[in-house]
C-alpha cells in the first residue's frame, strides 16, 4: 500500500523508534504516546484491520504483542500494561493498517478506562445468542 504510513515505516521510508522486529512483524513507539513507551505492533504485510488480517499473520502479531508486553513492563518499570486494538472508523481506528497498542500503566497514573454498564433483563442472553450463532 503505497500511501499507508505504517507500510512506509515498515519499508524504512518513514523513520520510527523501532523496539523489535522479526520477519512478519514490527514494533515501534507511537508518535503521540498515551504514556511514554506506548508501543504499536503491526504486521509487515498490509492488512486493514482484524477483519482482514490472515490467521497466520495475526498469530505472528499476537506473539509479538506478548513479547513486547514483557519487554515494555520490564523496560519501563511499569506496574501493568493495557493492550488494545481499534478496528474500523467507529471504533476509533485512524490509521488503516492493523496495529495493536501497548500502553504501560503505573500505580496512580490517573488514566481511566471505559465506563461499565449493566444488562437489562434478558439482554445478556440475547447478546450471547446473536454472537455465538456466528461461529
Ligand atoms: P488508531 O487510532 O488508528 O488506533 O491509532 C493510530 C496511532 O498511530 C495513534 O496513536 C497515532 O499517534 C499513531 N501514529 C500516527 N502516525 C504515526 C507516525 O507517523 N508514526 C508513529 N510512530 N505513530 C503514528
Ligand atoms: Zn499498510
Amino acid at each position: 500500500m503505497s500511501d499507508c504510513i505504517f507500510c512506509k515505516i515498515v519499508a524504512g521510508e518513514l523513520s520510527s523508534h523501532k523496539v523489535y522486529e522479526d520477519d512478519e512483524t514490527l514494533a515501534f513507539l507511537d508518535i503521540h504516546p498515551v504514556q511514554p513507551g506506548h508501543t504499536l505492533v503491526v504486521p509487515k504485510r498490509h492488512a486493514k484491520n482484524i477483519f482482514e488480517i490472515s490467521p497466520e499473520n495475526w498469530a505472528s502479531v499476537a506473539e509479538t504483542v506478548r513479547r513486547v508486553a514483557i519487554a515494555l513492563e520490564r523496560g519501563t518499570g511499569a506496574h501493568g500494561v493495557n493492550i488494545m486494538m481499534n478496528n474500523r472508523e467507529y471504533a476509533g481506528q485512524v490509521v488503516e493498517h492493523a496495529h495493536v497498542h501497548l500502553i504501560p500503566r503505573f500505580k496512580g497514573d490517573g488514566l481511566t478506562l471505559w465506563p461499565h454498564g449493566t444488562y437489562k433483563e434478558g439482554e445478556a442472553e440475547e447478546m450471547k445468542r446473536k454472537i455465538a450463532a456466528q461461529f
